[in-house]
């Protein structure tokens, strides 16, 4: 029978009901799920070493029958899994401490394949550092170890009822059918352009490497797909969404915007100016506004908005800024106020704490339009607040809103224009993959005046000069700040420790005062204490990542942060930027004892950088929470790792790009299987590509 790729898995040679059934389990059900079914790791045993040949010294690669094996106790805890192996040449003893459960993985009569060191211990002994079982008793062929030497091996995702072995064996038997049912989707300009392998040599290349390194290059191909599915998805949603929603017309009246300007206590940086240009050619241009402002802390976002919003106001619009708690909330209000009083506009502050009254009242400003600006939390979403005429919306740290919240803000004026303001800036390559919907703006600089951080690690045997640093600092008027992590997993642990952590500073630094905000105090107290931070009434504030959110008070000059080993680079950078808001040199002390952090924290103490930062948080943890929501919220990328894969989404992106200039709905022949492709591995994708 000839086999296509939908063909199900069942129906392949060796697979019966019962396989097919574990095969459902690790998601594969077709042939082409089994080609995409790739190993996630391979054994080197293209130069396997004869037993007899094994010396002392030397890392080997051995392939041998399991000809004994025992769990030797010691007299210490740690108990020794032991076997010997045998080939034609010889034998050798095996040795895994610590691991006496291999007891009921490896049994005699295996043929296993072994890598690791050879060490003396009584005789020739190899500490595996790996080790995989390449045929059961039961399965022997006649030629011991004939059929794995001079490979690489890959080694797949197995499951219960199906080993990996059982797997490789039913890839490496029907490779050929399978592939030769493969079509290639991607048309051959593209592929030569991006330098990336025909699809079939790639499912060569993955499943059945030649040399150790093979495989990479057909990895580069599977991710360079991913990618490309990606950039069509994205680009094509962004042309509708532009289509779709013409967005207010605004003019450029130049009343409030100038004299903004004018009475601005400071100058502009050459990147504001940038970005307020390009926010304005937005608004007032035909289509609809969707725009990411990034910027690192303290790189002044807020004014940015402010122009946007009063481009509005003056178009007789309104506009809405929503934050993500009552305190920035409060601090917007402020700012805005002041710069906005001369003006004859009182920003409404609608924040879930006012009685409800005076809600009320408020509500019914805005509902006829008398407010004109209106900052808030998301009390502005979950109560019934109606706009009279809604022209833009602002969304502060806008990661920290779910995607739901910000539509639903959105939705409650008639296509207003969008901009997002994001403190969390992320490397070039994941904001084109992951924001390619939106057009982006970037601060970079930090206004002029400002004081540098500096930044050192330090152990706690220097935490008594820690203290008497902070302590002269406070005595000299400033503010401090001491972060302790609280994690997740040992949230109750954590929120005691920095509960104890407060009360011995309270003692030890007496008379100053100490306060004291964690994620798990009612809204209404942590504010109060913020508060109270903000007015002087407090000197040192203890504090968990609840801080993290831009908060405002340059008078803080001094941050020690505890474990900062337990933070990511790029949260801790996210922390460091509460201080330094003010004109004096401020000090950012990272408290640790664990000497392996040390390196990476000195690397994070050398950068001010926020994109290069988040570029080396990227390399250490992958795209986790840098991608927030927007990954779990519609694709995976299993292939791609966008931390080394820069090169791959630039030329994803402009392939894609190309394809959809000359072919927007992907309706030509030649674009038929990418169009299939994104039909079946994205939900929305058959509604983007629609014609009409
Ligand atoms: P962020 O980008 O972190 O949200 P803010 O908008 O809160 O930063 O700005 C931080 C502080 O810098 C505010 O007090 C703001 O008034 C001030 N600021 C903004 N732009 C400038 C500038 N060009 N020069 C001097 N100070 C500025
Ligand atoms: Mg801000």
């Amino acid at each position: 029978m000839t086999l296509r790729v939908d063909t199900p898995v069942q129906f392949l040679k060796g697979v019966g009901p019962r396989r097919a059934e574990a095969f459902g389990r690790l998601g594969v059900r077709t042939v082409e799920d089994l080609l995409y079914h790739v190993p996630h790791r391979y054994l080197d045993a293209t130069t396997v070493t004869p037993i007899a040949k094994a010396a002392v010294g030397q890392e080997v690669t051995l392939v041998g029958r399991v000809v004994s094996k025992a769990v030797m106790p010691t007299r210490r805890r740690l108990r020794i899994f032991r076997a010997v192996l045998k080939d034609a040449s010889g034998v050798i003893e095996c040795a895994w401490p610590g691991q006496a459960f291999l007891d009921r993985v490896i049994r005699p009569g295996q043929l296993l394949l072994v890598t690791g060191p050879v060490k003396f211990y009584h005789g020739r002994q190899v500490t595996p550092r790996e080790q995989i079982v390449l045929e059961d008793a039961d399965e022997a062929t006649d030629q011991p170890g004939a059929a794995s030497e001079g490979l690489v091996l890959p080694v797949y995702p197995a499951t219960e009822g199906l080993s990996h072995r059982q797997i490789r064996r039913l890839i490496a038997e029907q490779l050929d059918d399978m592939v030769a049912a493969v079509e290639d989707h991607l048309p051959p300009d593209v592929r030569r352009a991006a330098a990336v392998m025909p699809l079939a040599d790639t499912l060569r290349a993955v499943h059945a490497p030649s040399t150790p390194g093979a495989w990479e290059d057909g990895r580069r191909r599977l991710a360079f797909d991913e990618l490309f599915d990606l950039q069509l998805v994205v680009a094509r949603a962004r042309h509708l969404a532009r289509q779709a929603a013409k967005g207010p017309r605004f003019e450029h009246r130049r009343e409030l915007t100038t004299a903004l300007r004018a009475a601005l206590p400071f100058e502009l940086t050459a990147g504001q100016k940038q970005a307020i240009r390009e926010i304005a050619a937005d608004m007032t241009g035909t289509t609809r506004m969707h725009r990411l402002l990034m910027g690192d802390v303290g790189t002044g976002k807020t004014v940015v908005a402010l122009f946007a919003m009063l481009l509005a106001v003056e178009n007789a619009y309104q506009a809405v800024f929503m934050a993500p708690t009552e305190l920035l909330v409060e601090q917007h209000g402020r700012t805005l106020g002041e710069l906005l009083a001369p003006h004859g506009i009182m920003p409404e502050v609608l924040v879930g704490r006012l009685a409800a009254g005076e809600k009320a009242a408020m509500r019914e400003r805005i509902a006829a339009g008398g407010a004109r600006v209106i900052v808030g939390t998301h009390a502005l979403i979950q109560e019934q607040t109606a706009f009279h005429r809604l022209g833009l919306v602002v969304i502060d740290e806008q990661h920290r809103f779910g995607v739901a919240q910000r539509s639903a803000l959105i939705e409650k004026g008639e296509a207003p224009d969008v901009l997002l303001l994001s403190a969390t800036p992320i490397p070039r390559t994941l904001a084109l993959t992951f924001y390619g919907d939106l057009d982006i703006s970037v601060l970079t600089e930090r206004p002029a005046g400002r004081g540098a951080v500096s930044t050192g690690v330090r152990s706690s045997r220097d935490r008594a000069k820690i203290y008497a640093f902070l302590q002269e600092r406070c005595a000299a008027g400033r503010q401090a700040y001491v972060v302790y992590p609280v994690i997740e997993e040992s949230e109750r642990v954590d929120l005691k420790a920095a509960t104890t952590m407060a009360g011995q500073l309270a003692e030890r630094l007496a008379p100053l005062r100490v306060g004291l905000v964690h994620g798990r105090m009612k809204a209404d107290e942590r504010d109060a204490v913020m508060r109270a931070f903000r007015d002087g009434e407090v000197q040192v504030l203890v504090a968990t990542t609840v801080i993290e959110v831009g908060i405002d008070v340059p008078n803080a000059t001094v941050m020690v942060i505890e474990h900062p080993e337990r933070f990511g680079l790029a949260q801790l950078h996210q922390l460091r930027g509460r201080v330094g808001r003010g004109a004096e040199e401020s000090h950012c002390i990272l408290l640790t004892d664990e000497r392996a952090a040390v390196p990476r924290l000195k690397r994070f103490a050398r950068t001010q950088d926020g994109f290069r930062i988040a570029e080396l948080d990227l390399a250490e943890r992958g795209i986790g929470e840098l991608a927030g929501t927007r990954q779990s919220g519609g694709f995976m990328l299993r292939f791609a790792n966008l931390a080394t894969d820069e090169d791959l989404v630039r030329h994803a992106r402009t392939a894609a790009l190309a394809v959809l200039q000359g072919d927007p709905t992907l309706a030509q022949r030649a674009h038929a299987p990418i169009r299939r492709r994104i039909e079946r591995r994205y939900e929305r994708g058959i509604e983007l590509f629609q014609v009409g």
